[in-house]
């Protein structure tokens, strides 16, 4: 074990979307490949945006992508608990402690007001921020702010010289004081911001490394004014944990991935049939590279030779079509079983088998799947390419041609191809896949002088319903010859 403790820390708010896996991924990375800790944690304070069902999700995601964590909701740790909404007590306490401390101070300001100075600032092309008006009010003051029943919000004092740090990612940042105004803790309601809750869950989870979008690189000079501020009312003992701000992802047109891009929401990749393997394997290679050109690796060979120092400052571009294109490597990469494993779901979602497939249908699949393994890319595409096989039998969906094709495919000139093939197909008496092969070539290729494609499109169509299938020769030979000549001859009728 080392010392390192790294944290994952979503709000429950909406769906999981990528960018928030990938950081759970590096996190949870360096956790591993340092043989350190990765503390789950739920940062539930915002009553009005949380909720139970985002929370649930999260833990669901984490789960599915097998990224286990150390200490966190459901496992617990000794720096539980890990839900900030049960946590309440303790930032009070910490807020009283930075207010009588005189790091923080009650602000009155009214919106309006703020805004008001916020505007003359602009005007005379100064900073707007916040101008420390409410730092030091009389007791007449307050009197009088009182006595108008205003209530006060909590404003964490921002030291006023320049914050620089080493970044992970980064190398050195800095941020002048003037563009880090002193910044609201805890609201008039009583209800405690991310700007205090966040690091002082960091300190007292003892987190050492803090990887995180670049989205809140500019939270993090106020984070350490306050985990100074921690240290120095005794709260926090030791050394500053070190920042490491992951780049942003850019999506279509060059612009950043947000959360309403479809391609964003893991909900799509779990619904498309996206391996957990595949997803956390195409996010490692946003903003991080494996070395020496590997681009196929899993999450343990990602956390062997992870480290942040090689997580790159440049934005990463996501490229859904080559995580998909992964996602076929890692399909392919399955032993047959697995795979059906992993597709009976869908094709139970989809209707194509029953709840509970039968024995039999399960021994189709297993034949089935070789056909199909090395031409699927997400395990949706092998519900379409399967679904010929069980349709019509009972439980499942009824077989039903797909009109385009048979528009396309099934046209009048396809008539004397298909009664060909069945007079060819009937007087077969070993329904083998050689057998089936020749005895369409002899009486198509051969006996028709057909090409291929012209010869088989027909009978594809008709006994899978689509153009896009796997092999004819093998699928007919699963289908059985009895439900093959039914399909045929139900098209040339
Ligand atoms: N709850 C914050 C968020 O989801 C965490 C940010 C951080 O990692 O510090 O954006
Ligand atoms: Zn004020």
């Amino acid at each position: 074990m080392s010392n390192v403790r790294v944290r994952f820390c979503p709000s429950p708010t909406g769906n999981p979307h990528v960018g928030m896996i990938r950081t759970a991924l590096f996190n949870w990375a360096y956790a591993r490949h340092t043989g350190g800790t990765f503390v789950f944690r739920i940062e539930d304070t915002d009553i009005a945006r949380d909720s139970q069902q985002s929370y649930v999700d999260l833990l669901d995601a984490l789960r599915w992508l097998g990224l286990d964590w150390d200490e966190g909701p459901e496992i617990g740790g000794p720096h539980g608990p890990y839900r900030q909404s049960e946590r309440m007590d303790i930032y009070k306490e910490i807020a009283d402690k930075l207010l009588a401390s005189g790091h923080a101070y009650h602000c009155y300001c009214s919106q309006e007001e703020l805004e008001e100075r916020r505007e003359a600032a602009r005007a005379a092309s100064k900073t707007p921020g916040y101008d420390g008006a409410c730092r030091k009010l009389s007791d007449d003051q307050v009197a009088a702010y009182k006595a108008q029943d205003r209530r006060p919000v909590v404003r964490f004092r921002m030291p006023d010289t320049d914050f620089t740090w080493t970044d992970l990612v980064r190398g050195d940042v800095t941020f002048a004081a003037e563009h880090v105004p002193d910044y609201v803790i805890v609201r008039a309601t009583g209800e405690p911001l991310y700007t205090l809750v966040n690091p002082v869950d960091d300190v007292l989870m003892e987190i050492t490394h803090v990887l995180r979008g670049e989205d809140l690189l500019s939270s993090t000079p106020r984070q350490l004014a306050l985990y100074d501020a921690l240290n120095a009312i005794g709260v926090a003992k030791g050394e500053r944990p070190l920042y490491g701000h992951l780049p942003y992802v850019m999506g279509e047109g060059n612009k950043k991935l947000s959360k309403r891009d479809p391609e964003s929401s893991l909900l799509m990749y779990r619904e498309e049939g996206y391996l957990p393997e595949g997803l956390l394997n195409y996010l490692a290679l946003l903003g991080w590279a494996f070395g020496n050109d590997v681009e196929f690796f899993s999450k343990e060979e990602m956390a062997t030779v992870f480290d942040v120092a090689r997580v790159n400052a440049n934005p990463a571009r996501f490229d859904l079509k080559k995580c998909t294109s992964i996602n076929g490597d890692w399909i392919r990469t399955l032993s047959p079983a697995d795979l059906v494993t992993r597709l009976t779901p869908y094709l139970i979602k989809e209707g194509v088998l029953s709840a509970e497939p039968a024995s039999d249908q399960m021994a189709v699949l297993l034949r089935a799947i070789p056909l199909i393994q090395e031409r699927m890319e997400t395990l949706r595409q092998g519900v379409g390419m399967l679904g010929f096989l069980f349709a019509d039998q009972p439980g499942s969906a009824s077989f039903e041609i797909d009109p385009i094709e048979a528009e396309k495919v099934l046209t009048p000139d396809a008539q004397p191809v298909l009664l060909a093939a069945r007079d060819a197909l009937v007087s077969i008496s070993e329904w083998t896949t050689q057998n089936i092969e020749e005895a369409l070539r002899v009486a198509l290729v051969e006996g028709m002088e057909l090409k291929p494609k012209v010869a088989f499109g027909p009978v594809r169509v008709a006994v899978t319903g689509r153009r896009v299938s796997p092999p004819l020769f093998e699928s007919l030979e699963i289908l059985g010859q009895e439900r093959s000549l039914a399909r045929i001859t139900s098209a040339i009728k």
